[in-house]
């Protein structure tokens, strides 16, 4: 280390001995000071002394010299003797030296202690006792010593004397044996000496101080330095230590963060190896399947799974580990603690080669909640809500399966096809409450008249079909319809009234591998109505020339060709409002067909046969220009922006056309893609899910709205509804037939309200008549609704005046509790219904 380093490392550190505590800092201080005025001190005075004696040996020389060379030579045993008179020769020789020097006194003793000679005359020739220095001297040694304030001699009032001296004894030779004969004393004025030696002792002092100053800088420097170093280096290890104390916290902190996420997920995790073995389960397994978290580690994670799911999941898992990085998702069921299924949704990811983790991670919830949903929802859509009985899809389903097993092992199948003579009248008569509830009797007994294997399903209003497995012939099909016909005839109570009814029923075997559910269905319908129009009450069973019944609806298939050429279609318009506000947002539009012989006929009726003869393509292309245009009209003059919803049938969807048709009208009309909303049924997502997927896109990319229309009742899975590009979900009317009769129901509809709004669909609750419903829908969260209890599907030319009736009837909101706007008549059930 070079010496400015060195220096400045000093300066360091002497900063870090700031750093030490005043008291401390002070003492030290006070202590080097002290030790350095102390050593300049003894320096000062080791050096003064030796000074001092050099001095003193040097005045004994001196004298030594004078006395051998000037008193010596005139000083003998004689001049000494006692009693003898002092020699004045010798005293003037004395004075003569002091006057010289710095010699204040001589005196000469001789042994008898008597100062012979002094050149103080007060002192010659008195006698003093021999102190020890005069002793040592007439020993024959020359001697001195220093003093102050001599004073001559005892009672002499002589000069007193506060200044320093320096006393000398030199022996006094006698010529004969050379013993000192007396002793010659000088009383040398020392402060010439002293002065000297007071200099010198000054300069070595401050010499000292110095030396010892600069030493003690040097050495505080030298100490501040290592210290500053040792201090840096300190500094630094602490430093690092605290980094990595603190790098072990937040190390230990992220993992704790994550320990925590993990813990408090509702989400489980769970961590296998390759063969399905725990390592390692989250808390919240307690929660999902109600064991401990501790308690599944080391067993099989396959344990609890269900004997038909199992085997799958094991394959699945075994296809992730073979890939790294590979994912998978699966629904199945697991035991939970209590005994109980429980369905699982799992992703399962393999990081088995991840050092970190190695393993596989899988992640599961309980969805069984959901799954129940669905399956509710399921059944909802197999079921008729009224009867409880089959419904048409189920029905056309068991039908499949059934012509199936026919074809295959030759098993007899035949359908039925039940319809109740004269119900419309029952249902004007007494009621819909009471034709209801008369459809739910003719439903019990059938179930009741029909063996476990048949099914009996309500195809709609009061149109019934049975399928009969294993019938072996004609002959036993047409004995059971027989029954059916009895059972019915027997009177049923209704309302606390008798009511009486009828049937007709057409019955079709299945003869032909070729024949398809549809067409054994269709020929059963014929047969039913030829025994209608053979007088009701009676059954029919299809053959070839029963045909000719049909060309009622042969003949109105072809009527529709003609239809749309001569303007026989009309739209009606159901305005849909906003629930909370009872404010009308925007309309529906519903075909019409006025038909020049038979009048005005709903769509119910004639859709299915446009469906089948490829006609609904033109017509829907018509509706959905008229409905565009007359949109776009109502928007001038409108407060604000009124909604269009257009029906699609699924074939219109299967058209490649539609795009250009939905775009044409757009662009035609000049109406906000916005403002127009298509209504499809969840069956038309039954085809080819890829084509549907593909035209559901193209129409939202027309920026239009597209909605679920009868939500429920077709094949209610909801996972899929997470992947269509839908904004709209409309509740079935059977949900809202339903939602005031009981809390089960209630909690559908909510369920149904929470789905959406967790998928971020609108609602739109079809078909709501009683304010109840409205009542029961509003707390549901369901945000708007069509119904009879607002409007019926109006004229056009209606629709301005309803607009403003219900947005004013509608303004005190506060009313909204009981919203029965009781407007003059109830509206009546539109256009044409198809009950019989
Ligand atoms: P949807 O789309 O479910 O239409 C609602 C049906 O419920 C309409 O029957 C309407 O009159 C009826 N409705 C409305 N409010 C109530 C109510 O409070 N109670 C009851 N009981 N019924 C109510 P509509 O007009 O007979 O239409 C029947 C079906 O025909 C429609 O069902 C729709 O699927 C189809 N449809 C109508 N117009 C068209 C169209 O232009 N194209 C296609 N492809 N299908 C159409
Ligand atoms: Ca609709
Ligand atoms: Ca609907």
């Amino acid at each position: 280390m070079n010496m400015s380093a060195h220096l400045r490392n000093g300066l360091v550190g002497l900063h870090s001995v700031r750093r030490w505590r005043p008291s401390l800092r002070l003492s030290v201080g006070l202590l080097a000071v002290a030790v350095v005025v102390g050593m300049a001190v003894v320096l000062a005075e080791v050096v003064a002394g030796h000074l001092r004696s050099i001095a003193a040996d040097a005045a004994v020389h001196n004298v030594e010299a004078i006395v051998r060379g000037y008193v010596d030579p005139q000083v003998d045993e004689g001049s000494l003797a006692l009693d003898a008179l002092p020699e004045p020769g010798i005293s003037d020789e004395l004075e003569r030296l002091i006057v010289a020097g710095d010699i204040r006194v001589i005196s000469i003793w001789s042994r008898d202690a008597r100062i012979v000679y002094s050149t103080a005359a007060e002192l010659r020739g008195r006698r003093f006792s021999i102190d020890d220095l005069v002793a040592r001297a007439f020993l024959g040694t020359s001697i001195s010593a220093y003093a102050v304030n001599q004073d001559h001699s005892e009672g002499t009032p002589g000069p007193t004397d506060t200044q320093p001296v320096l006393q000398i004894f030199v022996p006094i030779r006698g010529l004969v044996d050379g013993d000192p004969i007396g002793v010659y004393e000088v009383e040398q004025d020392a402060r010439p000496i002293e002065d000297r030696v007071e200099t010198t002792r000054r300069d070595v002092f401050l010499l000292a101080l110095a030396a010892a100053t600069v030493l003690l800088i040097i050495l505080a420097v030298a100490f501040a330095g290592t210290s500053a170093l040792l201090g840096r280096q300190n500094r630094l290890l602490r430093a690092r230590a605290e980094t990595e104390r603190l790098l072990g916290v937040d190390l230990r902190r992220s993992e704790e963060r994550f320990r925590s996420l993990v813990r408090s997920s509702s989400d489980v995790i769970l961590i296998i190896d390759a063969d399905g073995t725990i390592g390692y389960e989250s808390p919240a397994v307690a929660r999902v399947l109600g064991y401990d978290p501790e308690e599944r580690v080391g067993t099989s994670a396959y344990d609890a799974i269900h004997d038909a799911d199992v085997a799958w999941i094991r394959s699945l898992i075994a296809d992730i580990s073979t890939r790294t990085g590979a994912e998978a998702a699966a629904d199945f069921r697991a035991r939970h603690a209590d005994g109980s299924w429980r369905w699982l949704q799992a992703t399962a990811k393999n990081l088995l080669n991840d050092p970190a983790v190695s393993a596989i991670v899988v992640n599961y919830r309980d969805i069984t909640d959901r799954r129940a949903l669905e399956e509710q929802l399921r059944y909802q859509a197999f079921h008729d809500a009224l009867s409880g009985l089959p419904n048409r899809a189920l029905f056309m389903d068991r039908l499949d399966h059934a012509l199936t097993r026919a074809r295959r092992d030759q098993s007899a199948v035949a359908v039925l096809f039940l319809d109740l003579d004269d119900f419309k009248s029952v249902n004007d008569g007494l009621g819909h409450g009471a034709g209801d509830e008369l459809l739910v009797s003719v439903a019990e007994r059938l179930n009741r008249t029909l063996r476990d294997a048949d099914t009996a399903a309500r195809m709609g209003g009061d149109e019934f079909a049975i399928l009969l497995e294993d019938a072996h012939d004609k002959h036993a099909s047409v004995e059971i319809a027989e029954r059916i016909l009895e059972v019915l005839r027997a009177p049923f109570t209704v309302q606390g009234q008798h009511v009486r009814i009828r049937g007709s029923v057409g019955i079709a075997l299945y003869t032909d591998p070729e024949q398809t559910a549809d067409e054994l269905l269709r020929h059963a319908d014929v047969a039913m109505y030829a025994a209608k129009s053979q007088g009701k009450d009676r059954l029919m069973v299809f053959q070839p020339d029963v045909h000719l019944v049909t060309i009622d609806r042969h003949q109105l298939k072809a009527d529709l060709h003609l239809a749309l050429d001569n303007g026989e279609f009309t739209l009606l318009y159901q305005p849909v409002v906003d629930l909370e506000s009872t404010t009308i947002t925007g309309v529906e539009a519903l075909i019409r067909w006025q038909h020049p012989r038979r009048g005005l006929i709903g769509p119910t009726e004639f859709i299915p046969l446009a469906e089948e003869s490829g006609m609904i393509v033109p017509v829907g292309r018509w509706v959905l220009a008229e409905a565009c245009r007359q949109g776009q009209a109502w928007q001038e003059g409108a407060a604000r922006p009124l909604t269009m919803s257009v029906n699609l049938s699924a074939r219109q969807i299967d058209d490649i056309g539609l795009i250009d048709d939905v775009a044409a009208a757009l662009r035609d009309s000049g109406l906000d893609p916005a403002l127009l909303t298509l209504e499809i049924t969840e069956s038309v997502l039954l085809s080819d899910m890829e084509v549907v997927m593909a035209r559901l896109r193209a129409l939202k990319s027309l920026g239009v709205r597209l909605a679920i229309d009868d939500f429920g009742t077709g094949y209610s899975s909801l996972s899929y509804l997470r992947n269509l590009p839908v904004d709209v979900l409309k509740i079935d009317r059977s949900f809202v037939a339903a939602v005031d009769s009981g809390t089960a129901e209630r909690a559908l509809v909510r369920s149904i309200v929470s789905l959406a709004q967790i998928l971020g669909l609108e609602t739109v609750a079809e078909g709501i008549e009683e304010p109840s419903q409205l009542a029961a829908l509003r707390s549901a969260g369901a945000q708007f609704g069509q119904g009879f209890l607002f409007a019926e599907p109006l004229d056009a030319h209606r629709v301005p005046a309803a607009l403003a009736r219900v947005t004013s009837c509608a303004r005190p909101r506060r009313r909204a509790a009981s919203p029965a706007p009781r407007r003059g008549r109830r509206p009546v059930r539109a256009g044409i219904t198809s009950t019989s």
